[in-house]
């Protein structure tokens, strides 16, 4: 039996999360699932955002499937203390370093992104993000008084951005498999007309393309990127790149397919275990009001069974289901256009699950 650690979290943490575990019960699989709190929640009831019991589940399930995390009122706490430390620091305790961020704008909400219609139709696109390194943990950081620059005795900050060779190695080889299993073309994002930490990612990255010669690399510049993806998204197939960017160009593909609600993520070791989760946060705005989107914690439940436990057939199941949703015209609120059917979080779960227990596969 596969054990999965359901962290819920804070905000529509909990509301999200009880409809995916409701559509993964659905399919009636081998599963064990064991809940803790996490995030603010932690926080309240033991002192800790990762309590060592979250922490103790999560190491030893073959999954975690995570809702979110944060709140305003927890902005005042000193940094390890808030609900986000959380996340980095099962990120960090797992080994996880390669995220998958999808971004796929389903036929049925085209209408609903930023961008002309034909220029998102049918988009499917997967941003790789390295997550371990980067100038969001390079040393040294902090604050000091500037000793030269243009203003010597100054208060400055200043932080580290740095990349090893193994950790360009290994998101690589990880990015170049992906790109393998869809259509073969990765495209590597950074800056290296500029940093040295791109160049060595730039070197590294060709290096390790000689071992996948059947996949197509390209190279960008992260602010040319920035700009492709809004002037011809579906150019892009797989891209990979490091954490800072991939943390601003995954936002920036995530609104091209119309809502955050609907995008799920994954955070992989080495082995594929991960940790899947939404790609928006805890939406307090909202919370508590039973209108949040479920489809993104659903779909990632997906992304793990995939991805973690194997089973490609059950996550194909949940993908068809999703689809099948949607072309009834079952919208949440975040979703919803003129014409359609406006539906609950509750509902929206209640949906999936029926059509589960309804439809045939599309895909395997
Ligand atoms: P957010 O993603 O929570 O919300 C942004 C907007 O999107 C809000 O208007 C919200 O109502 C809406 N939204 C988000 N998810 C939705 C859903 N499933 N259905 C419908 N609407 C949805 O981002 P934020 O407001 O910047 O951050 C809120 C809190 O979440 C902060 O404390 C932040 O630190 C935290 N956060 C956590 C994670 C995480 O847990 N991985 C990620 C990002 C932000």
């Amino acid at each position: 039996m596969k054990k999965i650690a359901v962290l819920p979290g804070d905000g529509i943490g909990p509301e999200i999360m009880a409809e995916a575990v409701k559509v993964l019960n659905a399919l009636d699989l081998s599963l064990q699932l064991d809940w803790a709190d996490v995030g603010g929640k932690a926080y309240e009831t033991s002192g800790h955002p990762l309590p060592p019991a979250t922490l103790k589940l999560a190491q030893e399930a073959d999954a975690v499937l995570f809702g979110a995390v944060g709140d305003w009122k927890y902005d005042k706490l000193e940094r390890s203390l808030r609900p986000e430390q959380a996340i980095l620091g099962l990120r960090k305790a797992l080994g996880l370093f390669a995220n998958f961020r999808p971004a796929i704008c389903y036929e049925q909400l085209t209408h609903a992104s930023s961008l002309k219609p034909e220029l998102v139709a049918g988009l499917d696109i997967l941003i790789i993000r390295e997550l371990t390194g980067d100038i969001y943990f390079g040393q040294p950081r902090g604050r000091r008084t500037a000793v030269d620059g243009h203003f010597p005795g100054a208060e400055e900050a200043f932080d580290t951005m740095r990349y090893s060779r193994p950790e360009i190695e290994r998101i690589a080889h990880v990015a170049f498999q992906a790109a393998r299993k869809r259509n073969k073309r990765l495209t590597s994002v950074d800056k290296a007309n500029v940093l040295e930490t791109s160049q060595l990612w730039k070197d590294v990255v060709i290096e390790v393309h000689a071992q996948y010669p059947d996949v197509e690399l390209d190279h960008m510049y992260v602010d040319n990127a920035a700009m492709q993806l809004v002037k011809a998204p579906k150019k892009f197939d797989v891209v990979v790149t490091g954490n800072m960017f991939g943390d601003i160009l995954s936002d920036e593909a995530a609104m091209l397919t119309g809502s955050i609600g609907m995008l799920p993520s994954a955070s992989l070791d080495a082995n594929n275990k991960g940790l899947y989760e939404p790609s928006h946060g805890s939406a307090p705005d909202i919370a508590g009001k039973g209108i949040a989107n479920p489809l993104a914690t659903i779909l990632s439940a997906a992304m793990m069974l995939k991805f973690s436990l194997n089973l490609p057939d059950a996550a194909a199941r949940i993908e068809s289901a999703v689809q099948s949703v949607l072309a009834q015209g079952l919208r949440t609120a975040d979703i919803w256009s003129e014409g359609t059917t406006k539906v609950s979080t509750r509902e929206m779960g209640d949906a999936v699950v029926k059509a589960i227990t309804t439809t045939k596969t599309i895909k395997s």
